[in-house]
């Protein structure tokens, strides 16, 4: 044993006198193996540098990291295409080329049509039912199994709350008004809108907002008014939808799984507790700002509700695309059914809850 590793243990060994039975032995050799050796993670994102609230978000992540290990846990975020292409951090993460990515899940349903699931459900569970789910309900467990055979290692990293339906050049009053209608908008709420006659197209952020003002896309889905407000969606479309597609999308920071593993279990603790405290502030900062941007919204934009009858349809167009993907991917069904199980528990609670209560304050 060398001295400074002897000092160390023999200094750590008193002071953890006192806190028998706070730690497991695991723990407590973890810690003494850990503390004070420094480490450098590289964490890529999907965002550009400092983006309000999800790239904020992840940079107050990595500060508090540092903070919370006393500056042995050192975690560099590099905001998209500066070390990754955005797209590409899943498989670099999976590769161990990087540590670490934040980003949002739907973006890999092509890697296993489950985890558009993980990322968010179509006239689905809220971003705390989301959360909820995964934290008691089973989902998270899932989602870690799932990534494991890519060799990631996921924790929530955020969620969005109640995103808005999207902007329309033209006003939707019945199923034709959707008809070859070229929306952008990626995931199950997509399929959902394949199906009920919309040509759902995949762009990249930079293009959406010129597609739409030369008329080349007829209509577009972003984020909500805080974030919308930024493109400038009002200067090409005036009909503001509210949402039913993504009523609780989840972001998340995944690691690579056996740099996970070779965490200490106190840094593994910190980047845990580190990554909740920024998904509960990333849900209050969104609240916020889409309702502050709501008000300063331009007065020529209307604010709309889907039709009944289009919203109906949708329900029935998404247990199709369910039932489809159940169909082709046993991952899917086994994931759907514990959402499905969730759900059921969820929603008598929900009912003479939150949903009783919000009807009686009116
Ligand atoms: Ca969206």
């Amino acid at each position: 044993m060398q001295r400074r590793d002897f000092l160390t243990t023999s200094a750590l060994g008193l002071g953890a006198l006192s806190l028998t039975g706070c730690y497991k032995e695991e723990d407590k050799k973890s810690i003494n193996i850990n503390r004070g050796r420094k480490v450098a993670l590289k964490l890529a994102t999907s965002w550009p540098a400092h983006f309000p609230i999800m790239g904020t978000g992840v940079d107050d992540f990595a500060s508090q990291c540092g903070k919370l290990s006393g500056g042995s846990l050192e975690i560099k975020v590099y905001p998209k295409n500066i070390l990754v292409p955005a797209l590409q951090v899943f498989d670099t993460t999976s590769l161990a080329q990087i540590d670490a990515f934040h980003s949002g899940v739907y973006y890999w349903k092509g890697k296993n049509s489950a985890f558009s699931i993980f990322g968010g459900m179509p006239l689905g569970l809220t971003s705390e039912e989301m959360i909820t789910w995964m934290k008691f309900g089973g989902g998270l467990e899932l989602w870690r199994e799932l990534y494991a055979k890519f060799n990631l290692y996921p924790l929530i990293g955020g969620s969005t709350g109640p995103q808005m339906g999207g902007w329309f050049k033209k006003e939707i009053n019945t199923l034709a008004d959707l008809k070859g209608l070229k929306m952008r908008i990626p995931g199950l709420g997509g399929e959902v809108m394949k199906k009920l006659g919309v040509n759902p197209v995949l762009l990249p952020p930079g293009e959406i907002f010129t597609s739409l003002e030369r008329g080349t896309i007829d209509a577009t889905e972003w984020v909500g008014p805080a974030l919308d407000s930024m493109m400038g969606f009002a200067k090409a479309a005036q009909y503001y939808y509210t949402g039913w597609h993504e009523p609780g999308s989840i972001l998340e920071i995944t690691f690579n799984k056996n740099r996970w593993e070779k965490l200490s279990n106190e840094h593994q603790a910190i980047i845990t507790s580190a990554t909740e405290a920024m998904t509960g502030n990333m849900i209050h900062e969104f609240r916020y700002k889409n309702a502050k941007a709501l008000q300063e919204l331009p007065k020529e934009v209307q604010i709309k509700t889907f039709p009944k009858e289009i919203m109906d349809s949708a329900k029935i167009a998404l247990q199709e695309v369910l039932e489809k993907e159940s169909k082709k991917s046993e991952d899917f069904k086994r994931v759907l059914q514990s959402y499905n199980e969730f759900t059921a528990l969820n929603k008598p609670w929900d009912d003479i809850s939150t949903k009783n209560f919000l009807e009686i304050r009116g």
